[in-house]
This record gives structure tokens, sequence and C-alpha cells, in this order.
């Protein structure tokens, strides 16, 4: 009897993460012999973890939803999930501590009232003027005014986001990844929230929140590895990559560690890797910005209950914080969490970067006691920058790799910003199911 996994062609998938575990996952069971080749040793891309001595940190706030489709894929891997109350705060312009993203009872419902009818006329007035489709800055305007973008400090928040002043990012960027605006604005949204609170109707019960295994995303991903292997797909992991070239009808993938051929070729590594590989030097890359994350150790009384807490002030330079000690347990009496920092122009050290924290929350009252740097972990590649000059780049990026048969997804693959992992699963499966209609 043929194995099931030989009946169809050989395809080579680069990168470990969910994109690529995604494509493996499908075209295994489509009858492809697949076989999964990284740079990384484990799998799992960026879902990663640090230990340094008896904690473990993350790169990133990264959480699983019960509606992600990771269940459907890697059932064995998310048997390993903790389940976790997930709340999420911000620090305002104000230096006060609010709901993300936004707590419209308390810093709305307690403005004077010529203050809310300012910031409601505001709102009319750029709603009924506001039809520039240049940037993701016309795109918030729009839905939020101009007060209520500068006042809750989302206008700051985009900027650390994107590295790149708000007016500058593609309007197209906020289409496709802030629909959350979009509906939470929307005029029936916002209706049938009333009709809810005046006739007392239940909302739909919330999501329940997970979170990795205590001991990290190694032990959840080896658990998708093995349920993969199982299926026939073979791993080649710390593959050392060199070349990616043409060979007869397919490809040669060389590393370090060997050199794999197959009919079809899957990158879900960044895009410029590919390029690189491929030998195709004379474009520029789509810039992408680093991100350095910072881990730390508080003994004494966080001024603030959330799990996640993002920073929409001016000052410092960090992004968001994870408290991982809120559903793991403090250790020793210590909290201890992870706190991102992306850096669009020179990169700082991270002591640097650890003092300007320091500074920024001391100012804020949100670590009073024992703070300690006790680690860090340097991320190439982390964000996409989207301006008008990198989606160019990235379009002819992708039109010359693609030319020469590569077929790229996922975050690092195609250049797009997927915030989750749930999101990218469901865009792997879109992009395979449309090779498959085209005859791949
Ligand atoms: C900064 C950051 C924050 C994130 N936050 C969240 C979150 O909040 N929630 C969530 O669910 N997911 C988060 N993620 C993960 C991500 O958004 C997707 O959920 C998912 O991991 C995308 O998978 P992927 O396979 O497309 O890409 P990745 O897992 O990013 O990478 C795929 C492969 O590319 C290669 N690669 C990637 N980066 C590098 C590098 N710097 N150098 C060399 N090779 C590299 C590796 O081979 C890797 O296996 C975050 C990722 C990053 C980088």
């Amino acid at each position: 009897m043929m194995d099931r996994a030989q009946a169809g062609s050989s395809v080579l998938v680069l990168g470990s993460g969910v994109s690529g575990l995604t494509a493996a996952y499908e075209l295994s069971r489509a009858g492809h012999a697949v076989t999964v080749i990284d740079d990384y040793d484990q799998p799992g891309g960026n879902h990663l973890s640090c230990n340094i001595g008896a904690y473990t940190f993350d790169i990133g706030a990264i959480f699983f939803w019960s509606n992600s489709l990771m269940l459907d894929v890697f059932p064995s891997a998310t048997a390993t999930w903790e389940p976790i109350e997930c709340t999420t705060g911000r620090v305002t312009p104000a230096r006060t501590v609010r709901s993300y993203p936004f707590d419209l009872k308390r810093e709305f419902g307690n403005l004077p009232l010529p203050r809310k009818l300012a910031i409601l006329g505001d709102v009319a007035w750029h709603r009924l003027t506001h039809f520039r489709k240049r940037s993701v800055e016309d795109f918030v305007v729009r839905r939020l005014g101009q007060r209520l973008y500068r006042e809750s400090g989302l206008d700051i928040y985009i900027r650390r986001f994107c590295g790149l002043p708000p007016e500058r990012v593609t309007y197209t960027f906020a289409e496709r990844r802030m629909q959350w605006l979009r509906q939470k604005t929307s005029v029936s949204d916002v209706a049938r929230g009333v009709f809810r609170r005046f006739t007392r109707k239940a909302r739909a019960p919330a999501l329940q929140g997970f979170a990795r295994p205590r001991q990290g995303f190694p032990h959840m991903y080896d658990q998708a590895k093995r349920q993969l292997e199982a299926a026939g797909v073979r791993f080649s992991l710390g593959a050392g990559l060199t070349s990616i070239t043409r060979d007869g009808g397919g490809f040669a993938v060389t590393g370090a560690t060997g050199t794999w051929r197959g009919d079809r070729l899957i990158s879900t590594i960044p895009l410029a890797m590919t390029a690189r590989l491929a030998g195709i030097d004379d474009i520029a890359p789509p810039r992408s910005m680093m991100m350095t994350t910072l881990f730390c150790r508080f003994r004494g009384t966080p001024g603030f209950p959330y799990t996640v807490l993002y920073n929409f002030h001016r000052d410092g330079v960090w992004k968001r914080l994870t408290m991982h000690s809120n559903y793991y347990g403090q250790v020793g009496g210590d909290a201890y969490f992870s706190v991102e920092c992306t850096q669009p122009d020179e990169a700082q050290s991270p002591e640097a970067l650890f003092e300007d924290f320091r500074a920024s929350t001391e100012s804020f009252g949100l670590f009073a006691g024992e703070l300690e740097l006790v680690g860090h972990l340097e991320t190439e590649f982390a964000y996409p920058v989207l301006d008008e000059e990198s989606a160019r780049n990235r379009e002819v990026m992708l039109q010359r790799t693609e030319q020469m048969g590569i077929e790229s997804l996922g975050r690092q693959g195609a250049f797009d910003y997927i915030p989750h992992s749930s999101m990218a699963i469901g865009l792997a499966r879109k992009a395979l199911a449309a090779a498959a209609g085209r005859g791949r």
C-alpha cells in the first residue's frame, strides 16, 4: 500500500512558527510529503520563552482564547495551556492607569458637561467632514475626532507601536488590522450597547483566556511537533540555512546540516531572509523594527491591578508589559514580568532601556519597591514598519520570490502584521486553499 504522505508532491516548509506548522499540518493531510526546516532549534517561531533561574519569561504578551483555531489544528499542544483571567490596562497621558482600550465610564462619563459636549461635537464634526484616507491617522480621527485621539494617548501609542508618526503609517494597515476600532465606534454598535443597557439584555459570555504552559513554549510546541511527526512530517531544526536554489522543476535548500530537495517551497521565515538566501540582492528589503524585551523581577506591591499594561504616555520607550507572575504565581515572594521596547531608530542598550523604564514607571507610580533587570532578549524583524516605501518594497520582494516559485506566508514570510496565532492559522489556511485552487 502506498504511504499516504508520498501520494502527493514533496514540500519544503521554511520556518516552524505557527504559520509553518499550519502549512505542514494542512499539506500532510492533503497527502504531500512535508519537511519543516528552521534555523531555530525549537518549533514555535517567535512564540519564544526564556528561562532565567526560576523564572520563565516570554517576548510579547502572548495569550490564547477559547475560540482559537489552534484548538482545531493542534489539540495536543493546546492541552498544555493554563486557563487564566487576563486583564488589560493602560497608562494614560494623565499618568493614571485605566482599562484598555478605553474606560468610557471613568474617562468620559465623569467629565464636566461642557467638555463632554465639546468632545461629542468634535466626534460628530469629524464623522461628517473627515474623508481623507492617506494614513492610519485619517482612519482614527474620522472615528474618534481629534480630541479623543490625542487625549486618550492613542496617537502616542501608534507611534510607539508602528515606529513612525501615525500620519506616515499606511491607511491600508488600519483597514486591515484596526477593524476593532471601526466596530467599537460604529453607530450600530453604540446603539446596541445603549439598547442592552435599557433592556438589561445579557452580553454574550466572555471568551476564556489561556497562557502557555508554565514550563515555557517548547513544552507546548513539542506536542505539536510530535503530532505532525506521527502524521509523517519530518523536521530539520537548527539548520543554519545558507541558500535556496532552483533544482530542476523543484527547489534545493542548503544549510549547515544538509541539503533538502522538494517540488514545492513554502517560506514563513522573514521575507528579507528568504530573498537573501535566494540570491535576490538588488532590491531593498521592507523595513522592520527590532525589539528588546527586558526581563524584570520586582519585590513590592505593583500600583496597578492588570496582567498586561500598555504605555499610552509620552514618557518611556517601553510599549507594553506582561506580569507573568499574576498567573503563574510569584517566585520566592518576587513578581516577574517582561517589558517590550520597540526601537525604530538607534538601538539602545538593555541597561539604558531599563533605566528609562524605571524612571517612567516611578513617575507613574507603578513599581515602588525593589526592581531589577535579570535578563533581556533582542528580536530582529519584530514588527513590520508600514510606511508607503516599505509597502512598495514588500510588493516588489514578494513578486520576485514568487517569480522564483517560492510561496511566502505568515507574519514574517509575507511581511504582514499578524497579531496573534489564531489569525496566523486562518491566513495560512486561506493562502494554501487559494494555491490548491490554482492547482498546486
Ligand atoms: C514582537 C512580537 C509580538 C507578538 N505578540 C503576539 C501576541 O501578543 N499574541 C500572539 O498570539 N502572538 C504574538 N506574536 C506571534 C505572532 O504574531 C503570531 O502569533 C505567530 O507567531 C506568527 O507565526 P509565524 O509562523 O507567521 O511567524 P514567526 O513565528 O514570527 O516566525 C516564523 C519563523 O521565522 C523565522 N524568524 C522569525 N524571526 C526571526 C529572526 N528575528 N531571525 C531569524 N529568523 C527569524 C524563524 O525561523 C521562525 O520559526 C508576536 C510575535 C512577535 C515577533
